[in-house]
């Protein structure tokens, strides 16, 4: 038996409780050795504020998971390379095209791992999808991603900072469809809605095509108050496939499709578990090239102000 990578979580936030923390408890291949964050930490688990005293104290560390927000990602994934650990990095990658690129060059150079992850492909039914869609002629496609920040982001401000704001979520459906279209999507026009008192929209209409013309449109909504939707409906020459909760749930002409009962983060996991044995990267940034197209062309129009208690 190898012995399991020895990795600390970065930004002990919502994520890294949420998922990082049990995934890696529930999974061999790991072991949680410390956690780097500037307020937080875990009951048990060593705690750091800096890297560098975090390698001092621990110079067997393999990897690091980084869950901060996406501002400040290049210098956190610079230092960790020069340190030798291999590096998962939670979607997005970074707070610009130009920082996720070079961070990527970054990990080029070094000997290190550089998972760039996007939780969503994992999904249950997006592989058996893509093996239903495999030969079919896609018609169009429709995306309805709306959730309600209060729930997913409860308080986190930095969510309203300049950036991606409502793409945050909605980058998930577009790792989800860049993995499922052969071929480039390309964006035609796009609509975003900022609130009159944030910098960062709150809703987004996409329109986009497939590389062989099949119109892709797009709703993302920040301020989905009761049912939340993660829905991607794809009309072929030979059916039409639809997704639910988030990739989670397929059917086909309206019949449900059985799929894999496996958490989206142990595979995100097992497949960096595979990467560190192969010594190999995944550095995919085709959804947030598609985002930072939306904001190049996007009309912007100014809504009502967001209040956390409204
Ligand atoms: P969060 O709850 O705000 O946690 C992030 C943690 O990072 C904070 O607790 C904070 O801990 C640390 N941090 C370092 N620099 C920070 C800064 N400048 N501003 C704020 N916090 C900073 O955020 P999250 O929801 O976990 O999201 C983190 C990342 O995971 C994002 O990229 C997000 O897109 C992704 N993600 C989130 C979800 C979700 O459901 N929320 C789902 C999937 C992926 P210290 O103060 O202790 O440093």
């Amino acid at each position: 038996m190898t012995q399991p990578i020895s990795i600390a979580i970065a930004g002990v936030g919502k994520i890294a409780r949420d998922q990082h923390v049990p995934t890696i408890a529930a999974d061999p291949n790991f072991r949680l050795a410390a956690t780097l964050s500037r307020h937080n930490a875990l009951d048990g688990v060593p705690a750091f504020t800096s890297l560098a005293d975090l390698h001092r104290a621990l110079p067997d560390l393999q990897a690091i998971a980084i869950c901060t927000p996406p501002r400040g990602r290049l210098e956190l994934v610079r230092e960790a390379i020069a340190l030798g650990l291999d590096v998962m990095l939670e979607k997005p990658p970074a707070a610009s095209l130009s920082e996720a690129e070079a961070l990527v060059a970054a990990a080029a150079a070094s000997g290190s791992v550089l998972h760039i992850t996007w939780h969503s492909r994992e999904a249950a039914a997006v592989e058996p999808a893509r093996a239903w869609l495999a030969g079919r002629a896609i018609r169009r496609v429709a995306i309805d991603w709306k959730e309600d920040v209060r729930v997913w982001h409860p308080g986190q401000e930095w969510i309203w900072e300049p950036g991606i704001g409502v793409f945050d979520p909605g980058i998930n459906a577009l790792s989800v469809v860049t993995r499922l279209l052969p071929g480039a999507l390309l964006l035609d026009r796009a609509r975003l809605r900022f609130p009159a008192n944030k910098a960062a929209p709150i809703a987004a209409d996409l329109s986009l095509r497939s590389d062989d013309g099949a119109p892709v449109a797009v709703a993302f909504d920040f301020d989905q108050r009761g049912p939340q939707s993660w829905d991607i409906v794809i009309e072929t020459d030979r059916g039409t496939l639809a997704l639910g909760e988030g990739a989670s749930k397929m059917a086909v002409d309206g019949a449900p499709v059985a799929v894999p009962d496996v958490p989206e983060y142990a595979r995100l996991y097992q497949r960096f578990a595979e990467l560190v044995a192969a010594r190999e990267s995944d550095t995919d940034l085709s959804p947030f090239r598609l985002v930072a197209d939306a904001f190049l062309l996007g009309e912007r129009e100014t809504v009502g102000a967001f209040d956390w208690n409204g």
